[in-house]
């Protein structure tokens, strides 16, 4: 019998009040997993309501107390990290050694929250004029709404929702509709911890869901995380609705090799960073720009490399590389590999038309390599989410810099050097936000902002740490005299 994916509103699973349901499939082979409803606005009230409802309790539960409660979850994901790992590469498809690392990243994030009281902690300042004090408290507002994209879809929402809860507030999420099974473990994950009904409220759909939250009267803020296109537009619908909003959008990611590099761990870097995921992240390098001398060895290898790769179900420890999400992305993928084609650039490594023994219902895209691709191309300039490499050539680390300045994106780039000047004059040059030195996908632990620049980003304050906290709460300053 197919299962029906719920949702979970004030403490409670319940059917949506959709009809209309889309299939969740195993990408490696294709098997239908489940079934999400698209649920309608009343769905959306429904799990407000139930959210609202929570608040006056949720906020007036001292921090330490809320902490503990985030505490015995942590212990909770520990304890199931490999189940809930094995459950994702089978709704995602990405190998289980990067959805054991996924897993790991939550944790990172409920560990992070679980320092609320401290996290939370005010200011004051003695005598700002005679007899007269100051002093700032943060207090949680209400109820926040998070909207994330399938490719983390379990780190995604707990870069936000453990900070809004141990803060004190209330939330509605709305994962993807393309992989939501293994979130729905960790929501009964968080009932055994003790969360009280409607801290957190889950709501599954799409368009129909988000602009219901981004209109809600009673939802006092919004995180979202999915492409540049929808990240654009929950901004603007938020935002005049009076919300605040932080919205974190897609990428094409520079990768700046310079002659002085060690060529093994740059190699080692940008392969990782461009096929780790099937290309699925919002911090895959897209292009690398090898500087100089550094183009042909590091052209030499990237393909040596990338020919070798071995393709499967993400379940087999041997595996290096699974499956893109649907047959719709696989299309997708492949019509910017014919474009890139079409429009000039060198293809030599085509991944189309990919297929594993065994696994040929799966959504298979091998490795692919552009040489020479020109910024102003659709593969150049567009956000591709797929095991597509460009290699290009820059004469110096000025040109390489400029190639990527005329990006639209602004989410992550690296540099691989043995130079301290050159990665210092990187750094400061670059205009964007999570930089790599020697790393090729340079991922914000828990405690550091998570989010880009330019199209990367719509808000101001970023996910996670205290970034998160401040986004979460308002400060209430308060000047007495006595
Ligand atoms: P997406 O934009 O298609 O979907 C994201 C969310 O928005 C989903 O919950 C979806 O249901 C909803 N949505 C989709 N279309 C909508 C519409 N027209 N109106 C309102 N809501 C809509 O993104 P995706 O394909 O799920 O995820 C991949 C994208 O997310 C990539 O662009 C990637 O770079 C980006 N991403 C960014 C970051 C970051 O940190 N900046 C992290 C992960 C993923």
């Amino acid at each position: 019998m197919t299962t029906i994916v719920r949702n979970y509103v004030g403490g409670a699973w319940r059917d949506s009040s959709a009809s209309e349901t889309l299939a969740i499939t195993n990408p490696a082979s294709g098997e239908e997993l489940g079934r999400v409803p698209l649920s309608a606005g009343s769905d959306v009230d429904a799990a407000v309501q139930a959210a609202k409802a929570a608040f006056p309790m949720w906020r007036s539960t001292p921090s330490p107390q809320r902490a503990r409660v985030l505490f015995r979850l942590k212990a909770l994901l520990e304890e199931h990290k490999e189940e809930l790992a094995r459950m994702l590469t089978t709704e995602h498809g990405k190998v289980i050694a990067e959805t054991r690392g996924e897993v790991q990243r939550c944790i990172e994030n409920v560990e992070h929250a679980c320092g609320i009281p401290a996290l939370m902690m005010g200011d004051t300042v003695e005598e700002i004029a005679p007899g007269i004090d100051s002093a700032s408290w943060r207090q949680p507002i209400g109820v926040f709404g998070v909207i994330t994209p399938y490719n983390f879809p379990v780190m995604i929402p707990l870069w936000f929702w453990p900070y809004a809860v141990a803060t004190g507030n209330t939330v509605v999420l709305k994962p993807s509709e393309q992989d939501p099974l293994t979130h729905q473990r960790i929501v009964e994950l968080t009932e055994e911890a003790g969360f009280p009904p409607g801290v957190l409220n889950v709501v599954h759909g799409g368009q129909e869901c988000v602009e219901a939250m981004c209109d809600h009267p009673d939802i006092v803020g919004i995180s979202f995380v999915g492409s540049s296109r929808v990240a654009e537009i929950v901004y603007r619908r938020a935002s005049a609705a009076g919300k605040r909003v932080q919205a974190l959008g897609g990428a094409k990611n520079y990768l700046i090799v310079l002659p002085d590099a060690d060529m093994d761990l740059a190699l080692e870097a940008c392969h990782s960073s461009i096929f780790g995921s099937s290309g699925q992240r919002c911090l895959a390098g897209s292009i690398v720009v090898g500087v100089g001398d550094a183009h042909a060895p590091i052209r030499e290898r990237m393909l040596d490399a990338a020919s070798s790769v071995r393709m499967g179900d993400g379940l087999d420890e041997s595996t290096d590389m699974g499956p893109v999400i649907s047959a719709a992305h696989r299309d997708r993928v492949n019509a910017f590999i014919d474009q890139g084609e079409a429009d000039g650039a060198k293809l030599s490594l085509d991944g189309r038309g990919a297929t594993v023994p065994g696994l040929e219902g799966g959504y298979w895209v091998g490795p692919t390599v552009f040489e020479d691709v020109a910024p102003d191309i659709s593969i150049g300039s567009e956000e591709i989410f797929g095991p597509v490499a460009g290699i290009n050539r820059a004469k110096d680390l000025d040109e390489a810099v400029a190639m990527m300045h005329g990006s639209r994106y602004g989410n992550a780039c690296s540099i691989f050097t043995t130079s301290g000047k050159a990665a210092r004059e990187f750094r400061y040059r670059a205009g964007i936000s999570m930089i790599g030195v020697n790393i090729g996908v340079a991922a914000p632990v828990a405690f550091f902002p998570f989010g880009g620049s330019k199209g990367s980003f719509y808000g101001d304050l970023k996910a996670q740490g205290r970034d998160g906290v401040s986004f979460f709460t308002d400060q209430r300053v308060v000047i007495s005299r006595w």
